[in-house]
């Protein structure tokens, strides 16, 4: 069995030595047969210098590097195209995703699943943070037909076939914790303490994961519009209702003039509403208009070894190389 191990990084010079002590370590005793693929994601510090170091003085160390940072969800595709492995692990470079877990998994991935999922409890984290994200896990599940669970993030093992699944999804906006529920495939989970942090510092805001929200909601179907027909359907016919009643009530009592708190509730309410269901559709229309472009997910600077080939999106089919 080849195992590959693909890291994503970006501006994590001071964690890469760690992650290679902590990799080489755990890697051998699996198999013999391991690659690390470390996939540059346009670092402005000396990220890339390191790869370089290391990919020089070990043999089962490859890099990739892109030319600018391009998110987490393009670095993993990245390094899921280069990597060759029949077994493929994810996972980050600042040691929240313990390597030592990594026999494990491989171990269960052996007993007949497609993926093995490390799913981390919410140790050490904000009250508030947790709090968000269960409510959101709640609500995303009613919205999205995959089932996400809370604590599964991309820290998994899949065998090729998974891999290979994933890859021939080539839609440019990649939410990625959908896209591994997507692909469907029998799925193993194993619990683990979150850690925190070795070095550097989270490269999510407060501001970055409620988009990240936003767009976990929107990628995967047209439901949110749905609730803008329900909604609108409804509305209309209580609009109906108070007419009916407005004309009778003005057939049996003549017109009086009062009614201004109505008039202006009314307005803004419906403003509001329309406003917002302008944007949500405004993101569907939105999210065409990247796929209609069909730019490649990354472009690749540099790499150790034969380049990857660019995942380019050809409307709505598979992707194709070149
Ligand atoms: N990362 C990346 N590109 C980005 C942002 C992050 O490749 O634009 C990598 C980062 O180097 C790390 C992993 O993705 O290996 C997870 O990032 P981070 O630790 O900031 O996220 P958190 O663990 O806080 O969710
Ligand atoms: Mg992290």
């Amino acid at each position: 069995m080849r195992l590959s191990v693909v890291v994503p990084c970006f501006n994590e010079e001071h964690g890469l030595a760690d992650l290679h002590a902590r990799l080489s370590a755990v890697l051998p005793e699996v198999t013999p047969d391991f690659e690390v693929v470390l996939v540059d994601d346009g670092s402005s510090d000396q990220t890339l210098t390191r790869m370089r170091e290391l990919a020089a003085a070990d043999a089962h160390i490859r890099y990739v590097a892109l030319s600018r940072n391009f998110g987490k969800e393009s670095a993993m595709l990245a390094g899921l195209a280069q990597a060759d492995g029949d077994v493929v692990a994810i996972m980050d470079a600042d040691l929240q995703h313990p390597p030592e877990l990594l026999a494990q998994m491989i171990e269960l991935l052996g007993k007949g699943f497609d993926q093995v999922v490390a799913r981390r409890d919410r140790k050490g984290e904000g009250r508030l943070r947790s709090l968000s994200s269960k409510t959101y896990y709640k609500m995303m599940n009613r919205l999205v037909d995959v089932r996400l669970r809370d604590g599964e993030g991309d820290y998994r093992v899949m065998t090729r076939r998974a891999v290979e699944a994933l890859l021939s999804l080539g839609e440019y906006n990649r939410f990625s914790k959908g896209l591994f529920a997507w692909i469907g495939f029998d799925t193993a989970v194993i619990d683990y303490q979150n850690v925190q942090r070795s070095t550097g510092t989270t490269k999510w805001t407060f501001r970055k994961l409620l988009n990240y929200g936003i767009d976990g909601v929107v990628s995967f179907n047209n439901k949110p519009l749905r609730l803008a027909v329900y909604i609108g359907l409804i509305v209309t016919l209580l609009a109906f209702a108070y007419a009916g009643y407005v004309i009778i009530d003005v057939l049996a009592s003549g017109v009086d003039a009062p009614g201004y708190a109505t008039l202006m509730v009314g307005i803004a309410g419906l403003g509001g509403l329309q406003l917002l269901f302008l944007g949500i559709v405004g993101e569907y229309v939105g999210r065409i208009y990247y796929e209609a472009k069909r730019r490649p997910h990354f472009l690749v600077k540099e790499t150790s070894g034969p380049a990857p080939v660019p995942v380019t999106v050809v409307l709505g089919r598979d992707h194709e190389a070149g």
